[in-house]
């Protein structure tokens, strides 16, 4: 319970952000979840609030909007919106994915952008956080449109980023065949061959373990939250939303660590496999989504002893695990209490912020292991720092010595969360633990660097 100073603090901001910020609303949200955590500390601490650090966090350091134009194969103009939110550069440069998806507007950019700030600044590497994309849909249009787009997109955002200015990197929309066509346009522009992009392929800069990175260390942090209960994936039936890039290879980890997979999803409905979706029926999502773009719909049609629930979420599904790898607010306070009434045990996020306020109060309330996505999908970006790294130096590392170090970032990352969140009756808050030990770390160095 917060004391009343504290919770008039906090009004206060909200107030204050609300009213600068209107109609922002994922932005506002992401916003009250850190503050109700750092708050206590921040009044416990009064010099941040002179210095007016928290201010400073919410205010992005630039905000860059544009139009992108391009032509369709008939020859159609078509103008989208681009975005750049460059939140925070105090720990190194910014660095966040883009997203292609129509529901991109500056709400969406600034939140994915704060929870970066706090992300990136868990994963113990010098980056710091930004986010992009635009309100083009990817989805029905031909890899020509898909280049034609990307080649506008990168004639504006070029100006903007550069290996040592801002890094960007894939996310919901945005994989290999984007990030190749930005890369190629960048490196056309500018005439330089630089590590500007992470997501890169394995012969043209790319890292080992990049495309499984955010999966693989969604299943290592969970591993690691079940192992403080003496637990483990071994044997257990795992729930996962979404079938991109994140959900392939967390159902690829859950599987290699002895757990039962039983659904995918896409934003048009979900699969219900009761035998598991094991290697080999993986395989084919991989190759229906990465290479021939179908809907996951067809699953059910190819394996007639799994079923298609068009419209509906999986969370009313009985799993011990639940990993939501899809998109924003994709779990509701009824959908958590269905999770939690069926004896889900550990939901840790894959994506960003699936899970709706009142949602994660359900989790805590039932004393689940819940993690937060700036926690538990930390892993692609801190691959995406290796990637940089590894680009620098001019060397590509072993497929074994990257996941030794995603497994470490995780590790690392679940012991901060583990410090700073344990409760009196020993439940670890993951939410208070990760925002606090982030949010430390950036006020020490923004301070440090004086007024900028
Ligand atoms: P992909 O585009 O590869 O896959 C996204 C998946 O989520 C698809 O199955 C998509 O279905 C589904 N989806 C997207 N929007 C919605 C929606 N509004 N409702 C229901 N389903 C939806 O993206 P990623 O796998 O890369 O990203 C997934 C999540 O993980 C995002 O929240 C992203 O921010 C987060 N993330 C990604 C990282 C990465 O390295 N890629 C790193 C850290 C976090 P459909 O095909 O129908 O659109």
């Amino acid at each position: 319970m917060m004391n009343q100073f504290v919770q008039n603090y906090v009004d206060g901001f909200m107030a204050d952000l609300v009213a600068k910020n209107p109609g922002e609303k994922e932005f506002h949200q992401a916003v009250k979840e850190v503050l109700d955590s750092v708050a206590p500390y921040i009044v416990e601490h009064p010099y941040l609030m002179d210095q007016k650090i928290l201010e400073r966090i919410v205010e992005p350091e630039r905000v860059i909007i544009f139009r992108v134009p391009w032509l369709d194969d008939e020859g159609e103009i078509h103008i989208n919106r681009g975005f750049r939110v460059q939140m925070n550069s105090a720990i190194g440069p910014y660095k966040g994915g883009l997203r292609f998806h129509p529901s991109v507007n500056l709400s969406i950019m600034k939140f994915l952008a704060f929870e970066q700030t706090f992300k990136n600044s868990l994963t113990t590497l010098p980056m710091g956080a930004a986010k992009g994309g635009s309100d083009f849909n990817p989805k029905g249009k031909s890899d020509n449109e898909v280049m034609r787009f990307c080649q506008s997109f990168m004639t504006e955002l070029q100006r903007h980023v550069g290996q040592d200015t801002d890094v960007p990197a894939g996310d919901i929309g945005v994989g290999s065949r984007e990030i190749g066509f930005l890369f190629g346009q960048y490196k056309r522009l500018r005439n330089e061959f630089t590590g500007v992009l992470t997501g890169k392929g394995l012969n043209w800069g790319g890292s080992p373990l990049r495309p499984e990175a955010t999966g693989y260390g969604t299943c290592y942090f969970a591993s690691a939250m079940l192992a403080t209960r003496g637990d483990s994936f071994k044997g257990k039936t795992v729930a996962i939303s979404g079938s991109g890039n994140v959900a392939q290879y967390a159902a690829q980890k859950a599987l290699q660590l002895g757990a039962k997979v039983v659904t995918l999803s896409d934003s048009n409905g979900f699969v219900y496999d009761p035998d598991g979706i094991d290697e080999e029926k993986l395989a084919y999502v991989f190759e229906l989504k990465n290479i021939y773009r179908g809907r996951i719909r067809e699953y059910a049609e190819k394996y007639p002893g799994a079923q298609y629930f068009e419209n509906r979420r999986p969370w009313g599904i009985k799993c011990d695990i639940a990993l939501p790898c899809a998109t924003q607010n994709e779990i509701n306070a009824q959908e958590a209490q269905t999770l939690v009434d069926n004896g889900c045990i550990c939901v840790a996020e894959g994506a960003n912020m699936p899970s709706e306020p009142e949602a994660i109060e359900i989790f805590q309330k039932a004393k689940l292991l819940y993690s937060p996505g700036k926690a538990s999908n930390a892993g692609g970006v801190a691959t995406s720092g290796l990637e940089m790294t590894q680009n620098s130096i001019r060397l590509k590392w072993t497929e074994e010595e990257v996941d030794a170090q995603l497994h470490r970032i995780m590790t690392d990352i679940h012991e901060a969360c583990v410090k700073y969140g344990t409760e009196p009756d020993g439940y670890v808050n993951y939410v208070k633990g990760a925002n606090i030990a982030s949010f430390i770390k950036i006020a020490d160095a923004m301070m440090a660097q004086g007024l900028v």
